[in-house]
Formats: C-alpha cells, structure tokens, sequence
C-alpha cells in the first residue's frame, strides 16, 4: 500500500517538501469494515486547505496518510451490505488502499453509457458542486448574466453549461488563450475573458454589456474586486472558493470594493458541497441525461501514477489543468 504521508504544514505551496511516499502492506478490513482499492484519485484545490488547517474539516494530522476523495472497486469486505467487485466513492486517502466502514462512502450510481471517469468529475463532487451552487444559491432567472471565474476548471466548465442550459448569457474567466478558446468554441459560453492579458478588466466589462447578475465565485482575489464592480441591483454571488488565496502565507485583504453591496443590494453566499450529499438524486436526475446525451460536455484531466499526485496536484495553482484533474492509480 503506497500512501502519501503529510509531514509538515505547507507554505506557500512546498507540497513537494511536506508529502512523502511511503509503502508498507495493505491493511485489513476489521470487522463491519471493508477495503478499497483506489481506482481514480480526485485532486481537489481544497486539498491544500485540508493540509494546512482547520475549516470545515479537520486539518490532516501530521505524519498520516494525506485524505482525498476516490473511487475505488470493494476488494476485501467484513461489511454486510458491501461486497468485492461493489463500485464505490467517498472520504478516502491519496493511496492505493483505503479502509473504511462505509460512513463516507456510497455506491456510484449505475447510469448506462457512462464511463466510471464521470463520476470523479461532472457527475461527482464536482458536478454537485456546479449544479447545486449555481441552481440553489446563484438562482439564475432566463436571460440573466452569469459570470464564472476558474471557468476552464472542473466547476467553472459545468457552472457555465450548467447555466446556458437554463438560458442565460454565460461569460467565462480564465487563465490564457487556450482556455478561453475552448470556453466560446466547445462549450458554448458567449464570451470569455483572459485574466492574465492585458486589459482583462476592460473585456471583462465589455462583455457583460448589462451588468453581472449571478458570480459564481471560484478565485477570489483581484478577479473577484473586478465582477464586484459591475454586479447588478439584486446581484447573486455563490461564493464557491477562492484559489487565489489558497496557499498565501498571510491573511489575505477581503474585495477592496465589497461595500458595493449595499448599493447594489446584492447578496454573496457560500455554500458546501457536502451540504448537499441528501438531495445528490436531484443532480443524477436532470444532469444525467444532459451528460449521457451529449449537452453537458465535460474533461477529465487525467494523469497517471499514483506516484504522480504531487506533479499533477500542483497544476490546480499554475492553470495547468483543463477540466477535473484526476489521477489515476489503478486500472479499472
Ligand atoms: P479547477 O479545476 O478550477 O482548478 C483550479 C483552477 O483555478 C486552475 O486551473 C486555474 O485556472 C485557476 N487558478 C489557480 N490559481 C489562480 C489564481 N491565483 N487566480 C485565478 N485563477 C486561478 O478546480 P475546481 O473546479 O476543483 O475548484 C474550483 C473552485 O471551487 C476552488 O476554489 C475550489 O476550492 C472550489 N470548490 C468548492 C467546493 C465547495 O463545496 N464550496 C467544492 C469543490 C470545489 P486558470 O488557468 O484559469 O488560472
């Protein structure tokens, strides 16, 4: 069982220096307890919180295996409603093996058609990240503008679908060309705008000649201050996340411009996915199809080894992923 271990508390970003790989004999399931064999491992831009400290969740304790979402095959089982060969996903660690009695894990629904991969990204955390923060706390109304930041990530790409699909106009903000050119040409937002070129803000207020309704906020930062600016009177901000400040080694200052919301009469709402484990069916239900049918598009950024997880984790802070990142550590 090769598993990363966590050392030390990372400062901006040596997650090279605070991660170990270490091997020894996969462990055993105790009674009521099953193994999992990880197949995907899901890299996550809050893995970074998580090694740091505490929020939601309990930071990882120093010197145990780093925690992470996988999905995995049941491959030894004591639990009585879980049997080998049993297809599942849930809390698990960045190795090969993850002993667990099921609390933080469920089944991975059975959708024909679908490749296992699709449930690490827009039909799994992800997606019910983009669905139910966009739908839930962003309430976009047809014909409305929604802007979403990280937009070529693995939320902000379902975010911007996600929100054409209920008829508004979609501008997308990312890092490079690249990105932006595959936000207008694959995936059907109407604009994109460029954060690292020159004159971002400018494009950015041109192509949202009405004002900003919903933001689904995803970096934080100089982006966010900028979307601020130009949210509308009864303006809708699903505060997602905020990579920006993730691996900052000093509090960062909060929207230099954040009293806009009273004059706008604007609200800003963060939520959790976690939140929304109960109502997951909701998701399956009316994305599903979308997804099977081709309406939804969707990447998974794929890497290989579990060996590789730190090269590959770090791609989340230079833009060096399109779509969800995930690592592969076993076949399926
Ligand atoms: P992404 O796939 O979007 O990857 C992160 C992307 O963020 C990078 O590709 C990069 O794209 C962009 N980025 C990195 N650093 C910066 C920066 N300094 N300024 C602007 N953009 C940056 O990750 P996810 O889709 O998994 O996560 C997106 C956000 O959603 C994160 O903030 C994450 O924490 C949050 N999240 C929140 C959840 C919740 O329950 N609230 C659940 C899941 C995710 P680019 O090339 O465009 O710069």
């Amino acid at each position: 069982n090769r598993h990363w271990v966590l050392t030390d508390r990372p400062k901006g970003g040596n997650f090279e220096q605070v991660l170990s790989l270490r091997e020894e004999p996969a462990p055993e399931p105790g009674p009521g307890e099953y193994r999992v064999r990880t197949i995907y491992l899901s890299l996550d831009p809050t893995n970074a919180v998580w090694m740091q400290y505490d929020s939601y969740l309990p930071a990882v304790p120093l010197n145990s295996t780093m925690r992470g979402l996988v999905l995995g095959v049941v491959d030894k089982s004591n639990h009585e409603k879980v049997k080998v060969g049993d297809l599942v996903s849930g809390m698990g660690g960045w190795a090969d093996y993850t002993i667990t009695d099921g609390k933080n894990f469920g089944r991975v629904p059975n959708i024909p058609g679908l490749p296992l991969v699709a449930f690490m990204g827009p039909l799994g955390m992800t997606g019910a990240t983009a669905y139910f923060g966009l739908l839930d706390i962003g309430k976009p109304k047809e014909g409305e503008t929604v802007v979403v930041s990280a937009a070529a990530g693995a939320v902000g790409s379902m975010v911007g679908q996600i929100a054409k699909l209920k008829g508004c106009r979609v501008v997308g903000i990312a890092g490079g060309p690249e990105k932006c050119a595959w936000l207008t040409g694959e995936l059907g937002f109407d604009a994109a705008v460029d954060y690292k070129a020159e004159g971002w803000r400018k494009a950015l207020r041109a192509a949202c000649p009405k004002g900003v309704d919903v933001y689904f906020e995803n970096v934080g930062g100089e982006v966010g201050e900028a979307v601020l600016d130009l949210i509308n009177i009864k303006g809708r901000i699903a505060f997602c996340g905020a990579i920006s400040q993730y691996n900052a080694t000093q509090p960062q200052p909060g929207p230099r411009n954040l009293s806009i919301l009273v004059s706008r009469r604007a609200r800003m709402e963060g939520f959790l996915v976690l939140d929304y484990n109960p109502r997951l069916g909701e998701m399956y239900q009316e994305m599903g199809p979308w997804i099977a049918g081709g309406k939804v598009k969707w990447k998974v950024d794929l890497d290989q080894g579990l060996e590789n997880t730190i090269t590959s984790f770090k791609k989340l802070f230079t833009g060096g992923n399109t779509g969800k990142l995930a690592v592969q550590v076993s076949e399926e």
